[in-house]
């Protein structure tokens, strides 16, 4: 049984512990908090070990009456490996700081820069290629989006180019000091966003040019795609090949799925913990092929895409498991991803 530790539990730690803890195949060894807030006793009420990301607040941790395992340095003695869940920019200075000086192997996630890290994952475009490797960046939640249903499309008919248009949520739900609140904005306000060249990372050849905005919402991110394809299929050929991707869903507004809200209504009407929606959510009505161009809308739940991908990384990079497909299959049944 492999031991991970995850340094960070905020939105992604929190659900990467959990989706850890549901494996046969690896254990969560421990959680570190920089703070003793609610969900510092949420760990440990879960039965995580809890360790102190900053050891000179002991006496906070002592005085709020939460019991600590130790400090951080303590949790990564005990780990094979560590999933790297701190805030934006600040897993590439564990890299250096801690982890290489260790010896310790690390999953970081998309806040992380692709340079910094020199290898990004995901399931589906290149598990074999982080097979065994020191470090690995699962890439973003919108790049996880994209890699999730143009690989699929790529690998039945071929693509020349795309071109998406990227709504961007302006803050996770639980994010009270961002925004926007009453805005629309060109977020990176330059063309290209660099959503094209991350996605790059993991689909090496896929050529693609992206621009993106943030809005007022807290939901989920949407995007809009046209799709060069090298050769036409059938659209139904093309539905039914996104109807069989795992961790994709095809949802109709006909239906009542019409829009993020209701998608996320759905996804709570699934009873799973913290109303995940791990799968992306593709709008079966947007589908449609123009000459040789396919167009599709999707919808991505930003605090869960990720999840199942930190632990297909985990494996790949322990070689717990050197075939992706199986990885990908383990995965799924343990967290009931459809
Ligand atoms: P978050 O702010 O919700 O959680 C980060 C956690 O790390 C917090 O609990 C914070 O207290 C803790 N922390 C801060 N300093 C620390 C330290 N020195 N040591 C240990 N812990 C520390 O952030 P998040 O949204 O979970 O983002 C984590 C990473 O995941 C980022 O790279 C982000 O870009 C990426 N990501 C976020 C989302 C999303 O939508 N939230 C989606 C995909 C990827």
């Amino acid at each position: 049984m492999k031991a991970v530790a995850i340094n960070g539990y905020g939105t992604i730690g929190k659900r990467v512990a959990d989706a850890v803890a549901a494996q046969d195949d690896m254990k969560v060894v421990g959680v570190s908090k920089t703070k003793p807030d609610f969900e510092a006793e949420m760990a440990i009420a879960k039965g995580y070990d809890l360790y102190m990301a900053i050891p000179e607040r002991e006496k906070l941790f002592e005085d709020a009456g939460v019991q600590v395992s130790g400090t951080v340095d303590e949790m990564f003695d005990k780990a094979d490996i560590v999933v790297d869940c701190t805030p934006e920019g600040m897993g590439a200075k564990n890299k250096e700081n801690i982890y290489e000086k260790r010896d310790l192997k690390a999953i970081f996630e998309g806040g992380e820069k692709h340079d910094a890290i020199g290898l990004s994952f995901n399931s589906f475009c290149n598990y074999e290629d982080v097979i065994g490797a020191e470090y690995a960046r699962v890439v973003s939640c919108n790049t996880t989006g994209l890699s999730r249903t143009l690989k699929p499309i790529a690998d039945l008919c071929g693509i020349k180019k795309v071109r998406a248009v990227m709504v961007r949520r302006g803050a996770d739900p639980a994010q009270v000091k961002k925004g926007p609140i009453n805005a629309i904005i060109p977020n990176p306000p330059t063309v290209p966003s660099h959503h094209g060249p991350d996605l790059q990372t993991v689909m090496y050849d896929v050529d693609i040019t992206t621009i993106a905005i943030l809005v007022p919402t807290t939901l989920m991110h949407q995007h809009n795609l046209m799709v060069e394809l090298e050769s036409t299929p059938d659209l139904d050929d093309i539905i039914e090949t996104l109807e069989k991707t795992s961790r994709v869903i095809l949802v109709s507004a006909d239906k009542g799925l019409g829009s993020t809200a209701e998608v996320m209504e759905y996804a709570k009407d699934l009873g799973r913990s913290r109303n995940d929606l791990f799968e992306i959510a593709v709008w079966k009505e947007s589908l449609n092929i123009v000459e040789d161009e396919l167009y599709y809308m999707q919808a991505i739940h930003q605090e869960a895409d990720v999840v199942p991908e930190n632990v297909d990384a985990i494996r790949a990079m322990l070689e717990i498991e050197t075939d992706a497909q199986k990885s990908i299959e383990k995965t799924n049944k343990s967290m009931d991803i459809l």
